[in-house]
């Protein structure tokens, strides 16, 4: 092979490792505008003034949210009702973002600096938010570029569904296959490490969602961090 073809087959095959990555709980916390956001498109949606606070949402996907909340208040499940409401609550969205508790967290910013800096690292979007609202909440915070690909509730409505979705398109993007073991699946709840599981990728769960360290080992994933905040031990994790 010449010089320009080697170069080529390693550029090819330089990338290996690829990090899909849950948003809420995991890259940032939204301080609840994912809920009041909710709440506020089923007033301006339906008319509806209600709590969706029984509503356990971490984890899950926003379009099987919103069968719950459909179920809750005894609303039609239909397409065009799903429709509406969600674009009720992309339109609610930024302004509730902009709250004191917003904010990314502690070493997400340098980690994914980082990883993007790695010519052996990929890294894309494995979660439960529409693609729509995963763009407001990540750019909100600057943190969108980092992401060329994903999969999203748009993809499914049950999380275990969304993996499949999310390495074919890292695929396609970087043109390369990627191993199921060295694909990992970050998140904070057991809904990312069973996704993770589905698609035979290793999990990284971290505790600053709403689950605790016994809650989420008891799912155990293959590395269990209480936060991102120490970049080292993020890196030690995942290159062994
Ligand atoms: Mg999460």
């Amino acid at each position: 092979m010449n010089l320009a073809g080697a170069r080529r087959r390693g550029a090819h095959f330089s990338v290996k490792i690829l990090l899909l990555w849950d948003i809420d709980g995991t890259l940032i916390s939204s301080g609840g505008a994912g809920m009041s956001a909710l709440e506020r498109a089923l007033g301006d949606v339906f008319g509806v003034a209600g709590s969706l606070d029984d509503i356990d949402f971490a984890g899950r996907t926003d379009r099987w949210i919103v069968r719950r909340v459909f179920a809750k208040y005894g609303l039609p499940v239909t397409e065009e009702n799903f429709g509406r409401y969600l674009d009720g609550y992309l339109a609610a969205l930024p302004a509730q973002l902009a709250n004191p508790r917003a904010k990314v967290l502690p070493g997400v910013r340098a980690i994914l600096a980082a990883a993007a800096a790695r010519a052996d690292v990929a890294q894309g979007l494995l979660t439960g938010n529409l693609a729509r609202g995963a763009r407001v909440k990540l750019a909100h915070h600057g943190l969108w570029d980092y992401f060329p690909f994903g999969a999203f509730a748009d993809d499914g409505e049950l999380r275990n569904d969304l993996g499949p979705h999310a390495v074919r398109r890292a695929r396609e993007h970087h043109g390369v296959e990627f191993a199921p073991g060295c694909v990992w699946v970050i998140g904070d709840t057991p809904h990312d490490i069973a996704c993770g599981r589905v698609i035979g990728a290793r999990t990284l769960a971290v505790t600053t969602g709403g689950y605790a360290a016994k809650a989420l080992a008891a799912h155990a994933p293959t590395a269990l961090l209480a936060d991102l905040a120490d970049p080292a031990a993020f890196w030690e994790a995942i290159d062994g």
